[in-house]
Formats: C-alpha cells, sequence, structure tokens
C-alpha cells in the first residue's frame, strides 16, 4: 500500500492531525502573555481562518501587516516529537508521585561505560577542549569513525568523508538538506521514525509513505518501492534494525533494495544506528557491504546514543560522498559548528573501544524482548510480530479497537493509548507517531520489574 505525504503544502497545515492523531493548531509557539493579546485581537475580529482552534487567524496575528504569520510557515508544519512528548509526559506523571510505568523512551536504561566517562571528564581538564574544534569533527574521532566503519561494516572509508554531528538526529537532518530540493519525493517505508518527515519535509521534499504492516513484518519489498517511485523521487530512507518496529531486512532484501536503488539513480539515506542491537538469527546488513556500488549516492547515517547507552552526550556523524559531505558540513559551520569538544572525547574512546559492553546490554535487552513479546502476545486481540532489533515491539491492536474497556471504547491506537495512561498508568506510544493507526510502540529499554508491571497492567486492563 502506497500511501502519499503526510504533509500538507504550507497554508493547508493547519487541519493536519498532528502526533497522537490530534489536530494540531498552526501556530504553536505562542507565550502566555502573546496568547492573551492574540485573544484579545481575535475577540474583535469578524472572520478568521476556521483552521485554528486557538481562536487565533493568521489574518489577526499582526493588524498592521495582515497577511504576515508569526511563526514561519515552514516551521508551523513541525510537529512536536511525539516520542518525546510522550516520555515527557510519563516523567511529569512520576515527578508528580504517581506510579508510572514508562515504555516511551528510545534510550538504554544503562549509565554510559566507565572508560567512556573517565575520557570525558579528562577531555574536561585538557584547556584544548575549551576551545571551538573544526565544524567537521574532531580529526582523531573521524579516523577512528572510519576505522569502526572497517571493522563494523566491512567497508573502508575515508575520514574526509566523515562528519561528526550533534546526535545522529542532525545527521538525519543534514542529509536530507544535502541532496533534497523542493519538489523531491523521499520513499519512506512506514512505520518510521517520527523524525523522519519533518526532516525530509524542513528541506522542501515530500516524503511519499511505502506502508509495511505485522502482515509483512513491517518489511517493504522492491515492488512496493517500485510502485511508488515516480520521475521526482530523490532518495529512499532505508533504516535497518528499525526504530519503531524493530523489523531486521536480510542480507537478501538489503541487498535488492540497494541494487534497485542503483538501478534507477534513487539516493539512499540509510539509518544504521541500530547496527550492534539484533537478536535471534537476525544480522546486521550495511548497505554498502550489500551494494558496494551505490557509494556515490548513499549517506550512512550513525552514532554512540544506542551502541554504547550514550543518548545524552549527542555525538552521531554521517558518512558520504565528498561533495555531499562538504555541504553538510558547511550548513554545520553556520548551525552549530563543532560538536561539543568533551562529548566528542567520549565518542572517541566509545568507537575505539571493544564491543564488550553493547554485548552486555544487548543480552539484557535480549531477556527482556523475550518477556515483552510473550506478555503481549497473552493479550487478546493484540498479534506482535517478532521484533529481531533495536529495542522497540510493535504490536497491531486493531483487535482491540472497538471494545468497550472501562465505559470507553477506543476506535484509535491514540485513544488506546490515551485510556492505557489514564486507566492504568503506564506510557506507550501510539501508531499515529509513526504511520497509521492501530500500533503501539513499547520500548524494551526498561528494567525487567517495571516491564513486567507495566505490561501486567496492560494485561489486566484489556483482558
Ligand atoms: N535514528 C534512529 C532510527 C533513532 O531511533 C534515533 C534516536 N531515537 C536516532 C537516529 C538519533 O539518535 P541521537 O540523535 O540520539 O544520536
Amino acid at each position: 500500500m502506497v500511501q502519499p505525504g503526510s504533509r500538507k503544502p504550507p497554508g493547508e497545515e493547519c487541519t493536519r492531525p498532528g502526533p497522537l492523531g490530534r489536530t494540531r493548531p498552526s501556530v504553536i509557539l505562542v507565550a502566555p502573555h502573546v496568547a492573551t493579546l492574540l485573544a484579545t485581537w481575535t475577540a474583535g475580529s469578524p472572520g478568521g481562518s476556521p483552521c485554528h482552534h486557538s481562536g487565533v487567524s493568521d489574518e489577526t496575528i499582526n493588524p498592521t501587516t495582515p497577511t504576515r504569520r508569526r511563526v514561519s510557515a515552514r516551521l508551523s508544519a513541525i510537529a512536536e516529537s511525539a516520542t518525546l512528548a510522550v516520555d515527557a509526559k510519563a516523567k511529569a506523571l512520576k515527578a508528580a508521585g504517581r506510579p508510572v510505568i514508562g515504555f516511551g523512551a528510545g534510550e538504554p536504561d544503562f549509565p554510559t561505560p566507565q572508560y567512556i566517562v573517565e575520557a570525558a571528564v579528562a577531555a574536561a581538564q585538557d584547556p584544548v577542549n575549551h576551545r571551538y574544534s573544526p565544524a567537521k569533527g574532531l580529526p582523531a574521532l573521524r579516523e577512528a569513525i572510519a576505522a569502526k566503519t572497517l571493522r563494523d561494516s566491512g567497508y573502508e572509508v575515508s575520514p574526509d568523508h566523515v562528519l561528526v554531528t550533534n546526535g545522529g538526529k542532525q545527521a538525519v537532518y543534514q542529509a536530507f538538506a544535502a541532496v533534497v530540493d523542493p519538489g523531491d519525493e523521499v520513499l519512506l517505508p512506514s512505520p518510521y521514525w517520527t523524525t523522519y518527515p519533518e526532516a525530509i519535509a524542513l528541506a522542501g521534499g515530500t516524503p511519499v509513505e511505502v506502508f509495511a504492516g505485522s502482515d509483512q513484518d513491517y518489511l517493504v519489498t522492491v515492488e512496493q518501492l517500485e510502485a511508488a517511485r515516480t520521475p521526482r523521487t530523490k532518495a529512499l530512507l532505508f533504516c535497518s534494525p528499525s526504530n519503531p518496529t524493530g523489523a531486521v531486512y536480510s542480507p537478501e532484501q538489503t541487498a535488492a533494495i540497494g541494487r534497485w536503488a542503483h538501478e534507477h539513480g534513487v539516493w539512499v539515506v540509510t539509518d544504521e544506528i541500530y547496527e550492534h542491537l539484533v537478536y535471534d538469527d537476525a544480522v546486521f546488513t550495511p548497505m554498502l557491504r550489500a551494494v558496494p556500488e551505490l557509494a556515490d549516492t548513499t549517506i550512512v547515517l550513525n552514532g554512540v546514543a544506542k551502541t554504547y547507552a550514550m543518548t545524552g552526550w549527542r555525538v552521531g556523524w554521517m558518512v558520504g560522498p565528498a561533495d555531499v559531505v562538504k555541504a553538510a558540513t558547511n550548513l554545520q559551520s553556520h548551525l552549530t559548528s563543532n560538536v561539543a569538544n568533551v562529548s566528542q572525547r567520549a565518542a572517541l574512546a566509545a568507537v575505539s573501544g571493544d564491543l564488550s559492553a553493547v554485548e552486555t546490554m544487548r543480552a539484557a535487552f535480549d531477556e527482556r524482548r523475550r518477556t515483552m513479546v510473550r506478555m503481549l502476545r497473552d493479550i487478546d486481540g493484540v498479534e506482535v510480530p517478532t521484533p529481531r532489533g533495536a529495542f522497540y515491539a510493535y504490536p497491531n491492536v486493531e483487535g482491540v479497537l472497538g471494545r468497550t474497556i472501562r465505559g470507553r471504547t477506543p476506535q484509535t491506537s491514540a485513544e488506546l493509548a490515551a485510556l492505557i495512561l489514564d486507566e492504568v498508568e503506564v506510557a506507550v506510544v501510539p501508531g499515529e507517531a509513526f504511520g497509521p493507526s492501530g500500533y503501539l510502540r513499547l520500548s524494551y529499554a526498561l528494567g525487567m520489574d517495571d516491564l513486567v508491571e507495566g505490561i501486567g497492567r496492560i494485561q489486566e486492563l484489556l483482558r
């Protein structure tokens, strides 16, 4: 099934459903005192755009220049990160003393390994790290990333083709900014990580969702991609192991998709940040090892966050052809400059060390994964393809929708997630954050006791 991009052109975005399936006002960044002022203006103004739910129309936002918006159309169209929103809500309820269990977070619950922290402490003491450094990243770190790529992915890259970014997230934005022009389409296998469509749209592109549901283990096929390809198709986003589904493409599937992209001149942006988190017989397949001839039209995204429990340190990177890396570096030189040197030194210790810490974490995730899947499968109406990578389960909950539970009848996964939070104080992210309704994402990067308690509460509620 191919779905057109969910975004609307500027001016129409005011009716676009936001994360969690709600209609989102187009003006979202208004301080309280400004909101009061705006409300006063609106009260005296005839008419106004029916799109606005805050009671504020563009026309009334600035009475002296009627056609001017306060917040640009481009940024008004960006939705808040639904995953961060769910996580923040769970943390706030917890801070207020509620016994909330959160399955929303996309981060390991382990501390960063000690040898990495020690490298950062030493770096903080050295005045050389108190200064600006090259926007592209410390040369030693770029060399270590090139060496790590050879070790883990089996192909050579020049350190010159590595750009160190503020987390993998900045690499996502810069990758699309570097290759997408307005009007370009980007094929986006769905369910997708919630940041991708925003990054594509911000670059002026149109995300074209290609949906693969639980019946196909959330893996898109070459046939589906080909059906969605048009003369405007510029790139394909590929993420394996996947956030949010935990799906992992086999070496053959990866190679088939890569060969198809190469044949049609479609760029590949491949997000390999979960490379070390695979389970059962799944193997991670680096796109450029599967199809080396794609090197000139592929951008590889990666980072230390998931492998070394370093989400807060904010170090990621992109590897790509020289011209693209140069363009992205120019952008970064104006946007953020270098990543914090202390974090880069920590990342250097991480990528130049061995993989024993991630193996310990992987084993713990694996045990939690099995427990979570087993418990979810005990719930009537819930169907869970076995997640084989990352640290998420992505149950299909269509069989639960329409059922009356404690006096409420959820029709969408957003309504079901709200019900679960209200009734049993368990936070899960609804499928609407990642594509179609009908699914929930649960992270198993939390302690086993909480995991069992949290899924137990959901079982009790949906029984
Ligand atoms: N890619 C994917 C698929 C992710 O899940 C994440 C984090 N949720 C990132 C990239 C970015 O990670 P970070 O910015 O923390 O390095």
